[in-house]
């Protein structure tokens, strides 16, 4: 039943706006549309709120949105449709919190599911030996963070930035810093509750229904709306010391954040920047993070060269003293950041002590720059919830809903050499006004059964080149420059996938998944036979 239609021809026509001119057909879609008994509601008028994402250059607005307040409205609705078979070309686009870069979350002419509305049940914590949560498809992850905190538990897989949803996040991944210990957040679930493209609505595990479950995960909205999902929890830290190092040696740069990720006892997180032409850069820093050595630091001058910032946490759980002594220190910052022995009031190795003496141990074994150790101690919550501080800057000066040309990349580790000589010397010579994120993770920690297509070794790489337009011509550039990091790869036959991909011909779509390519299809066939699903990624397309 699947119509391979190449979407290359509507590349351009990405602004569509229907407002005022519903044709016949529509203007049935609407009518049975209202008959629909719901617990929720829909809306026909005004829908632009639903047309855009973070992304910024897609603008497609919807025949209506589905605000939910049940299951049963969502699987209502997609059942209607699926009823109208091929004779409706309505498609349902689950939104969570529209964070997608290329309208991923869109259905032009169709309905958006808003899936923020669906907030009953409530979420629910199960603590316990394995503490896991309930939590809603359209959850915020802020959201789940405050709330399992109140139990002193907190999820173990994270994205860098927290006001996205949850179905949004396992339909891609969802990969930070500690996905090189815990995996990504697909890979920390334990049961799914899915509505599928029939409007049937399916409970799936590792063990039930697991076909479902395996291919939900990473799917890319194709194969069901999750609106409900068990998350598992680990108990939560209170402090994190949070660290930054400098090198000038790529080499050197990827050789210790692999050892780190290859370690047991290392940190508990781990990331990683590129810096490109970015004059005052620590004096930015100084206003959060202090320098180990202050005068040293001071002396540090990156002389243009491109500078890799090894990024590091470490969580623990200082006790109330502890916690005084580190109010003091914060009050008084001209106090060494490392707490001198006589504040410790304890014989015994205490939490902060001992987070202190494995972090130095880690940190002597590494070749950084050694003047330049930056460290800041910080609340769990504010270390997870740190991007939100630069979003709400950029709001003040009008620069967060700006177009954003992002490009993410698995690049296999064997490659990162070349990759990194290419890119980071020679295309990306010029800032790209926002931040270019690399670190490695392990495969063995991700479960290849999922419907996500990671490169094929052991240790890859997320590259994040995540670009804001902020001047006339901005994007162009940008888009150009991204063009040009993706055709090196395919010159240099660099066997990179995109993360968050974005393919506009099935054949990239084939190549993309590789040997997943066929059991994608067949799972498409299965789960959503009329291609009623996430028409805004471009995958399928519903036959007319
Ligand atoms: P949406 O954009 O609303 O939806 C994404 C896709 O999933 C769409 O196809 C949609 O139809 C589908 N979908 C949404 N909800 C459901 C559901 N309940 N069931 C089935 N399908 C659904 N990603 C990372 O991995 N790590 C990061 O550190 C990270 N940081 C980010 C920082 C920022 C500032 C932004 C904007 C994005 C970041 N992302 C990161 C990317 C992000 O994880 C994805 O874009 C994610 O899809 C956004 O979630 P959302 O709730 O906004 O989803």
């Amino acid at each position: 039943h699947l119509s391979y239609i190449p979407y290359e021809a509507e590349e351009c026509s990405n602004h569509h706006d229907v407002s005022s001119s519903l044709i016949p057909s529509h203007l049935d879609s609407v009518s049975s549309l209202k008959t629909l008994s719901l617990d929720g509601y829909l809306i026909f008028d005004d829908t632009h709120y639903a047309s855009k994402d973070f992304g910024n250059t897609v603008n497609l607005l919807p025949l209506a949105v589905l605000h939910p307040k049940s299951v049963r409205d969502i699987a209502t609705m997609i059942n209607h449709i699926y009823r109208l078979g091929a004779t409706s070309d309505l498609t349902v686009a689950a939104r969570g919190h529209g964070h997608s870069l290329r309208g991923q979350a869109l259905a032009y002419q169709g309905i958006v599911v808003f899936m923020e509305s669906l907030t009953t049940p409530k979420m629910q914590i199960q603590p316990g030996e394995d503490p896991y949560v309930d939590v809603s498809g359209g959850e915020l992850w802020i959201n789940i963070l405050h709330e399992t905190l109140k139990h002193g538990l907190a999820p173990k897989s994270w994205t860098d930035y927290l006001y996205l949803t949850v179905g949004g996040t396992l339909s891609n991944a969802g990969i930070s810093g500690q996905a090189f210990r815990h995996g990504p957040q697909i890979h920390n679930v334990y049961r799914l509750e899915v509505v599928t493209g029939k409007g049937e609505i399916v409970i799936c595990t590792k063990k039930q229904n697991a076909n479902l479950f395996y291919a939900v995960l990473g799917g890319l909205g194709q194969f069901g709306i999750i609106t409900r999902a068990r998350i598992s929890l680990e108990t939560a830290p209170s402090m994190v010391r949070w660290i930054r190092v400098l090198y000038t040696n790529f080499s050197l740069f990827t050789k210790d954040q692999e050892s780190l990720i290859s370690s047991h006892k290392s940190f508990d997180y781990i990331e990683g920047f590129v810096i490109i032409n970015r004059a005052g850069l620590l004096n930015g820093w100084r206003a959060s993070f202090n320098a180990k050595d202050p005068v040293q630091a001071s002396k540090f001058r990156s002389e243009g060269k491109t500078l890799f910032c090894l990024e590091m946490a470490k969580y623990y759980h200082p006790t109330e003293t502890e916690i005084i002594n580190q109010v003091a220190l914060l009050l008084n910052p001209k106090l060494s950041i490392i707490i001198p022995e006589y504040q410790l009031t304890s014989e015994i190795l205490t939490p902060v002590k001992l987070v202190l003496q494995e972090t130095e141990a880690q940190l002597a074994g590494m070749n950084y720059i050694p003047s330049t150790v930056f460290t800041s101690d910080v609340p769990y919550l504010e270390f997870l919830n740190r991007v939100h501080n630069s979003e709400v800057q950029l709001q003040e000066k009008g620069l967060w809903n700006v177009p954003h040309p992002w490009l993410n990349l698995l690049v296999p580790k064997s490659r990162i050499d070349d990759f990194a000589k290419e890119v980071f010397g020679g295309i990306l010579t010029t800032s790209v006004n926002g931040p270019i994120l690399i670190y490695p993770v392990n495969q063995s920690k991700w479960d290849n059964k999922t419907s996500l297509v990671t490169p094929d070794e052991d240790v890859f790489y997320l590259i994040g080149i995540l670009s804001s337009v902020t001047g006339s011509g901005d994007l162009e550039k940008l888009v150009k420059l991204n063009s040009k990091v993706v055709e090196l790869c395919e010159a240099k036959a660099i066997a990179m996938k995109q993360y968050l991909p974005h393919y506009s011909t099935t054949d990239k779509w084939r190549a993309h998944f590789g040997s997943k390519w066929e059991r994608f299809v067949e799972n498409k066939l299965l789960y959503d036979p009329l291609s009623i699903l996430a028409p805004g990624q471009k995958i399928f397309q519903k036959p007319r």
